[in-house]
């Protein structure tokens, strides 16, 4: 069976056969860099535990690495590889100063004390200090970090190294953070949405969302204040459904208050279930590989916004794209958040303090950009959304790295 880089390699593939391009294949095929480390942490019942960690670099041509850190019992090294790449191609549609990075402790962050996370944060910011840098590879959050862990990690490269808030985004306000990041990539997509809704045509849509996290959690609020209506949503426990449409308001409320949205009002569902409604839009925005062979059959909203980094196999892919149904990538869908992440190396740089309008302003600017970006080349190539972004992507990628002498 194929790895999950190998997957993703399939879709660059993909953007070069389009264009007739695939021998530069190789020069993109493989990161970087990849390093793996192993960290011994003594736990609060005294006991050492060895956790496994890793950062790649997938590429630095078009500027230093930039992607988050995921905290995830199932994080590996395919899997980390795989999220650099995509972070590269995402960088280049947004057309931001970045290559691809990203990197990740396996763990489960349920199962440890704040104090313990502390630790094993501050145990990997040590090994990354000397591979990180504003002008080599700037981290962020991912799944399961926030702005608190972004806080320990600046903390621990600024005695190992100097002061440099540039080193790293999703940081708290206090320390350098910007205030738009931590909704961004919800407010991105949003923006992305609103542009493709308008050349569908599709007026009041129903909308379900899988996934209330920081991406699913926003991104339900900022729909649900613009007047649409969601009519399902759920996080890893499983969620709720009512065809009227969901108070979100309270769901939010509820799931700060008891860990679950499936304690909010509405019918119970479960994440699969979720995939199933007949809703217009439906948006993944929890994990990888969500929609597969074996549910993308079922699947019968018109379009599909990913939210989620890779929540489409290949094979599903195929299958929608017979079905008609339109799947905005990743790759576009949520690079609001790395946006926001650009916006706020530019402030701790500048050495300013931007202003949420400001903030927004831009987001909305680059969104708009990067999606009729996308449409133009889909124009060009009659081809799926994700062949276009990533034909874009890679054409920029290519460009840089030829005119650098690279190949
Ligand atoms: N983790 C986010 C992503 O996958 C944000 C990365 C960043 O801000 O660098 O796009």
């Amino acid at each position: 069976m194929a790895s999950i880089y190998e997957l993703a390699q399939e879709k660059v593939r993909n953007a070069l056969r389009i264009i007739e391009k695939e021998e530069y294949f190789k020069y993109i095929a493989e990161p970087e860099q990849a390093t793996e480390f192993t960290i011994p942490v003594r736990l609060d019942n005294g006991e050492v535990e060895v956790f496994k960690a890793y950062r790649v670099k997938h590429s630095t041509a078009r500027g230093p690495a930039k992607g988050g850190i995921r905290y995830h019992p199932l994080v590996n090294m395919d899997e980390v590889k795989t999220l650099a790449f995509l972070m590269t191609w995402k960088n280049a549609v947004v057309n931001i100063p970045y290559g691809g990075g990203k990197g990740g402790i396996t763990l489960d962050p349920k199962k440890y004390s704040e104090r313990e996370i502390e630790i094993i944060t501050r145990a990997y910011a040590r090994r990354l200090a000397r591979i990180i840098g504003p002008d080599i590879d700037i981290p962020a959050p991912d799944v399961y970090t926030n702005p608190q862990i972004m806080a320990w990690i600046l903390d621990e490269y600024s005695f190992i190294k100097q002061w440099e808030p540039a080193v790293i985004t999703g940081k708290p306000l206090e320390l350098g953070g910007i205030a738009g990041r931590e909704e961004s990539t919800a407010r991105g997509a949003f923006f992305v949405l609103r542009e493709l809704l308008k050349d569908q045509n599709i007026a009041k849509p129903r909308i379900a969302i899988q996934g209330f996290g920081n991406a699913g959690m926003n991104l339900a609020r900022i729909l649900a204040e613009s007047g649409y209506n969601i009519v399902a949503v759920s996080d890893s426990r499983g969620g709720i459904y009512n065809e009227k449409g969901l108070d979100i308001e309270k769901v939010i409320d509820i799931k700060k208050e008891k860990k679950t949205v499936q304690e909010a009002e509405g019918e119970k569902i479960s994440n699969k279930e979720l995939l199933e409604l007949d809703v217009d839009i439906l948006i993944p925005a929890a994990l990888d590989n969500q929609i597969t062979k074996s549910n993308a059959d079922k699947v019968k909203a018109s379009v599909i916004l990913e939210v989620a980094n890779n929540p489409v196999t290949p094979e599903a892919d195929k299958i929608l794209e017979e079905r008609n149904i339109l799947v905005v990538p990743d790759i576009l869908a949520n690079a609001g958040g790395v946006t926001g992440s650009y916006f706020e190396w530019i402030q701790n740089r500048e050495g300013s303090i931007w202003s949420y309008e400001r903030f927004v302003n831009e987001l909305e600017r680059v969104m708009t950009t990067a999606y009729r970006d996308v449409r133009a080349v889909r124009n060009k190539y009659n081809t799926t959304m994700r062949n276009s972004a990533f034909i874009l992507a890679v054409t920029r990628v290519l460009g840089a790295m030829r005119q650098r002498g690279w190949i």
